[in-house]
């Protein structure tokens, strides 16, 4: 039984007072971190104090990119060892957005994805197709390369603990969703493009996300699908209710 995780996403949102705010509402919420693994994946300027605020809880906290590097003249950049140094948790790597506008590439998320497991980071790595691709049938040829050229060289313990999250790139904030039927189809040829390469323990392991408009109105048929093993949510992961039915639902 792969148990599921609920990522939010907060992407540039929030302020540090809305940020502690949420963290401090949203660990009083009775929810079972024995059912469902919860992250909230927020902008580095406050991960500190979201880790303070939620520690002890079934909170745990990532970050949404890093550095491949463990120091280094990088302007702006923060790495997995700033980032475990800290007590982050998870960190969202090849992010659509982060493809589109900041140059993550298969190649650097798979650089990203060795460095998150040296600093005892569990990565979120995300892929998808665009519009475009869906229309021309290549979804799961894409999302499948992007899978396999974003785990090469990963050991299998390494694999067993990866997430990857299928994000549409049509379905992000959108208000689009795959229908649950298609969300499974290529979660499902994401685990057998693992199957082919790793074998049944890993393919069997490795946790598979939806994202892409989730909400608590369609978690529930999504979660009930075979392959999808959590979400990774933006817009409904902002607000403390919406999120709370959503790690419900897990
Ligand atoms: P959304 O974003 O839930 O607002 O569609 C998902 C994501 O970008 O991870």
């Amino acid at each position: 039984m792969r148990k599921p995780v609920i990522a939010g996403n907060w992407k540039m949102y929030k302020t540090l007072a809305e940020a502690k705010e949420f963290a401090l509402q949203l660990k009083e919420q009775q929810v079972d971190g024995t059912k469902v693994d919860a992250v909230i994946c927020a902008p580095p300027l406050f991960l500190d104090q979201l880790v303070e605020a939620t520690k002890g809880s079934f909170v745990s906290i990532g970050a949404q990119t890093m550095h491949e590097e463990k120091e280094g003249a990088y302007t702006g950049e923060v790495s997995g060892h700033q980032l475990q140094d800290l007590g982050v948790e998870y960190v969202v790597l090849g992010h659509s957005e982060r493809r589109q506008y900041f140059n993550e590439t298969d190649e650097s998320v798979n650089k990203k994805a060795k460095a998150a497991f040296e600093n005892n980071l569990t990565p979120i790595i995300c892929v998808g197709e665009t519009l475009e691709q869906r229309e021309q049938n290549e979804t799961e040829t894409i999302v499948s390369n992007q899978v396999m050229a974003a785990i090469e060289g990963l050991t299998e313990e390494q694999l067993i603990q990866s997430i990857i999250a299928y994000e549409p790139i049509w379905a992000i904030g959108t208000g689009k969703t795959a229908t649950a039927d298609d969300a499974n189809d290529v979660c499902q040829a994401i685990r057998e493009t693992i199957l082919d390469g790793y074998g049944e323990e890993v393919a069997n392991s490795v946790r598979i996300q939806y994202g892409g408009s989730v909400k608590p109105e369609n978690i529930v048929e999504l979660l009930s699908k075979e392959h999808i093993d959590g979400a990774l949510v933006g817009g409904a992961s902002l607000q403390v209710d919406s999120f709370v039915k959503l790690l419900e639902a897990g």
